[in-house]
């Protein structure tokens, strides 16, 4: 019987598991399927650093030596094309077919596009190394910068172009920056500072009238008013990479429908990262979460599986963004807004641009947004993770560190 394991996909979540597989030996019987044409790579600063340096390469996790040293195989530049279940095996583009005893699918997700204006010359968008490489030729190039999009992707890059002395207008359609993600507090303080960096914010936008001539865009509709574009640059959100799981059978409902041992509604197939939706016993909810941490914490899930030593998935989600001068980190999810009883605490940093906002719901603490405040990020995340939740005035005091909270 063949006892190979196939991992579809090149992303964090594919990373982890080659490093987990051939930690545990299991190098030899694995095989990386990968659509892209690079080894994996670190994908955070591709929207940062990664724009401004012309020559620099993708940052891999691993070099090619290490895979050959570990055993595994590479597919590069080769995507997987159909899943066969009953037979167990995975057609790729090349005509190969690869037989497994698991199959690990870390398709992640792929930008959202706007038809519209597929192919136009000066528009980019952001997902892969090829399209940061691109996008940093198409700034370079560019004195104004349009950026579609108030979440994670248009900030940061919106912070990007602006340290490069661009001019940058962000339009978001939602009435606040980063609303799914964020709380309004956190949400209007990021407004701030990008605004006064001077960036030119407008939320609550509607856009349309695409002026297009000669292959780019030259002009649209903000609201009825024409904007001229030099570069336009989309960060509309992504949608996850599912339709070789939903060709295959398995259950998926926006995502891969995986349990905490991240097997898919078929237990030999397993599914982390981006793509994957799970029970996340912190909220009681199915969620899908898009983060590299998430994905890093799901590949160890999976390897357990795999292994046969299973435990089931219970990682407190935790996210990062810099963007321009800004940095900010959050433990643990939002509580679902206007619950009774909800409370908010600030807790003042060691300087006026430094703070955190610990967010408790039937008076158990549940998230901590901490703005050029690392230590208290570290620090929430080890008391989330031990189910503690400290008295909310003694938390605020910025006088007692939150590790005092700690056993
Ligand atoms: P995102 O964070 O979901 O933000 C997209 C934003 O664009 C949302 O606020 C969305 O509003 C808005 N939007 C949708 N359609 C629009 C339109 N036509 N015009 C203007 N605004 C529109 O997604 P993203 O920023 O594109 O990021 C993509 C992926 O990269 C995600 O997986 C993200 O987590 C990941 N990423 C993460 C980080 C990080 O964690 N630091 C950094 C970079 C990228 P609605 O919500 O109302 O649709």
């Amino acid at each position: 019987m063949n006892k190979d394991i196939v991992i579809i996909g090149g992303g964090h979540a594919a990373a982890q598991l080659c490093a987990g597989l051939a930690e545990a030996g299991l190098g030899p019987r694995t095989h990386l399927v990968c659509e892209e044409t690079h080894l994996p790579y670190h994908r955070p600063p591709l929207s940062k650093a990664f724009l401004k340096s012309p020559d620099e390469m993708p940052q891999w996790h691993r070099d090619e030596s290490w895979y050959g040293e570990a055993g595994i195989t590479l597919h590069l530049g080769d995507p997987a094309l159909a899943i066969d279940r009953e037979a167990r095996t995975v057609t790729l583009r090349s005509g190969k077919t690869l037989g497994w005893e698991r199959l690990v699918l870390a398709t992640g997700t792929r930008a959202r596009r706007l038809p519209a204006l597929a192919g136009l010359r000066n528009v980019a968008l952001l997902r892969a190394a090829d399209d940061a490489m691109q996008l940093r030729l198409l700034l370079a190039a560019a004195a104004q910068v349009t950026v579609l999009g108030g979440g994670f992707i248009g900030l940061e890059v919106a912070g990007t172009a602006r340290a490069q002395g661009k001019a940058v207008t962000v339009l978001e359609s939602a009435p606040r920056l980063l609303g799914r993600a964020v709380s309004v507090t956190l949400s209007e303080h990021v407004l701030a500072v990008h605004r006064a960096s001077g960036i030119d914010v407008r939320t609550g936008v509607r856009t349309g009238h695409w002026n297009i001539d000669e292959g780019s865009l030259r002009s649209f509709e903000i609201d009825g008013e024409s904007h001229p574009v030099d570069l336009l640059m989309v960060g509309i959100g992504a949608v996850p990479e599912t339709a070789l799981a939903e060709a295959a059978g398995l259950e998926c409902a926006d995502g891969i429908v995986v349990d905490t041992h991240m097997q898919t509604s078929d237990p030999a197939v397993l599914a982390v990262g981006d793509c994957t939706r799970f029970p996340d016993r912190h909220s009681n909810t199915a969620l899908r979460l898009e983060s590299v941490q998430n994905a890093n914490d799901q590949a160890r899930t999976a390897v357990a599986t795999i292994t046969g030593a299973p435990r089931p998935h219970t990682a407190v989600p935790w996210f990062w963004s810099e963007q321009g001068a800004l940095r900010f980190q959050m433990a643990g999810l939002l509580p679902p807004p206007g619950g009774e009883g909800d409370l908010t605490v600030r807790r003042e940093g060691a300087n006026p641009a430094s703070f955190s906002l610990l967010h408790y719901a039937q008076g158990r603490l549940r998230c901590v947004e901490s703005v050029n405040a690392p230590t208290d990020h570290i620090m929430s995340r080890k008391l989330l993770e031990a189910g503690l939740s400290p008295d909310p005035v003694v938390a605020a005091d910025p006088a007692v560190p939150l590790r005092k909270h700690l056993p």
